[in-house]
């Protein structure tokens, strides 16, 4: 059985009880968990707040190495821990293994930031006087995951907290706890204070609500749902918590005449199809002009066509099953909606049939065209491998329909034309455009959205902002 890690220490559930976690591709059980509740975040939280002194007054070098200690342990073992994560989430085990990649590049990144957090000496009108600004650690922080990065955007969370002074309690996602309940073991064994980094396992209903609801807790980190988001700003607002919400989104791709094809349809079938789809930064709606429209949606179809959903374990596979049959229904179920308002399937959007596809939630890859724009798989966040591709007469027409979604994360153009590429970037209501470029999250810039996607930004520089707290401090020098 897995275990949290609590003050220090490996622990099991006060209450005793443990769940299964079981494997999207085989149904088959991974292994058990403790169930955490309140009790156990108390302790978590407890041991965090006693060690956040003691960590905020600990040099920031000294920090940084125990962090890139603990992703050197954490280096070591990646091949079982991939192997471990493709059974509880689904994925294949080679992007297991750039995920964990990518959570640990992203520590580093924060591990070298560490010694360079500067505050500023101020001039003030009284030359008598001056002032200083000081960036202490906010304190206590909560780090609630989802399952589909749950590595990565663990490492998103903990990095810039941990480089900043801040302790943490992660909450991974009820579905995917194991492989990060022994990284956190792993770095704590590099040697970090004990209650400086706990994980608690659990039901979000239960440990999340508490992280949320704690009163020690000063900062919630929290990656999920945009209902679920709305949620925790409800709460961590009434205790003026700091937050910041990475949520759903439905990000756009704008296609033009002009666009280098064969770039486009990889950035539409990596962007839409990787990690099954249920990516928050995926390509979830393309517009494409109608020039190019016929050339780019049976390129499309054949890229979707020749992708075979299978068990993440096996080395030839390129996409997992979906990661819970809920998912999975909700995808059909939305695929449905638009064929029944007048799209049309043209491959896809089937479970595949054979024994060993009998008990993992699989869909085969969707491309659907002539959906309304009013239809479900448009207008809300399509978390699988399904597809609606849009027909536009012109630019501008893309613009708007793009920025016609409640969400705001991510948008791509694809064209030659730098004119037309500022503009779109501009006026795109996204946290993130990429021109010609797959749509990826990289550790040195700045991750999140407006809109219904969230509030504030993880990587790069700014996310290490928000585990700080700036203080004004005014000096009389008489
Ligand atoms: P979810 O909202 O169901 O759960 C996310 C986490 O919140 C889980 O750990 C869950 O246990 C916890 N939780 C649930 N109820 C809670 C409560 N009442 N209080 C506190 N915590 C609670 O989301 P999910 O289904 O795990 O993840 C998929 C969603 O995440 C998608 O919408 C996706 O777009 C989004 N996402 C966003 C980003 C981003 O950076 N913007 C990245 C990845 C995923």
């Amino acid at each position: 059985m897995a275990r949290m890690f609590i003050g220090g220490e490996l622990a099991d559930a006060v209450s005793g009880e443990t769940y299964d976690v079981v494997n999207p591709a085989t149904g088959e059980v991974v292994d058990s968990v403790p169930k955490g509740n309140e009790e156990d975040v108390q302790r978590a939280v407890d041991s965090a707040h006693e060690a956040f002194s003691g960590w905020a007054d600990t040099a920031a070098e000294a920090r940084a190495h125990l962090i890139l200690k603990g992703i050197d342990l954490v280096m070591a073992e990646i091949d079982d821990l991939s192997v471990t994560l493709t059974k509880e989430q689904g994925k294949p085990v080679s992007e297991s293994k750039r995920e964990i990649e990518h959570c640990l590049h992203g520590m580093a990144f924060y591990a070298g930031l560490a010694s360079k957090i500067r505050g500023s000496y101020v001039p003030l009108p009284n030359n008598a006087m001056y002032g200083m600004v000081m960036k202490q650690p906010v304190g206590v922080c909560g780090a609630i995951v989802p399952w589909n990065f749950p590595t990565t955007l663990m490492g998103t969370k903990i990095g810039p907290a941990l480089a900043a002074g801040c302790t943490s309690i992660v909450k991974p996602a009820s579905t995917t706890p194991l492989a990060t309940v022994r990284i956190v073991e792993l770095l704590n064994q590099a040697g970090l204070p004990k209650g400086v980094l706990n994980v608690v396992t659990g039901p979000g209903s239960v440990v999340g609500e508490e992280l949320l609801r704690n009163p020690k807790v000063r900062r919630i980190a929290f990656t999920g749902e945009s209902g679920t988001g709305k949620h925790v700003m409800e709460v961590a607002g009434g205790l003026m918590k700091r937050v910041t919400l990475e949520l759903g989104g439905s990000d756009p791709m704008i296609v033009c005449e002009d666009a280098f094809m064969k770039g486009a349809l990889t950035g539409a079938a990596v962007g839409r199809f990787y990690n099954c789809g249920q990516a928050c930064l995926a390509v979830k709606r393309v517009f494409v002009l109608e020039g190019v429209y016929d050339e780019f949606v049976e390129g499309l179809v054949g890229k979707a066509g020749r992708l075979a959903p299978g068990n993440g374990m096996n080395p030839k596979v390129r996409m997992g099953p979906m990661h819970t049959a809920a998912q999975r229904e909700e995808v059909e179920s939305q695929i449905k909606d638009a064929v029944d308002r007048g799209g049309k399937v043209l491959v896809g959007g089937t479970r595949p049939e054979g024994e060993e596809y009998d008990k993992g939630h699989y869909l085969t890859p969707a491309i659907i065209v002539d959906a309304p724009m009013d239809s479900r798989i448009a207008t809300e966040e399509v978390f699988g491998p399904a597809l609606p591709v849009f027909k536009v007469s012109n630019f501008d027409e893309a613009i708007e329909k793009a920025n016609s979604s409640i969400y705001g994360l991510g948008a791509s153009i694809w064209t030659n034309d730098l004119t037309r590429a500022r503009r779109g970037a501009e006026r795109l209501q996204a946290g993130n455009v990429w021109v010609n470029s797959l749509h990826i999250g990289y550790d040195e810039m700045p991750f999140g959205g407006v809109k219904d996607s969230g509030i504030g930004r993880e990587h790069g520089p700014e996310a290490l902002e928000a585990y700080l707290e700036p203080k004004g401090v005014v000096i009389a020098t008489g």
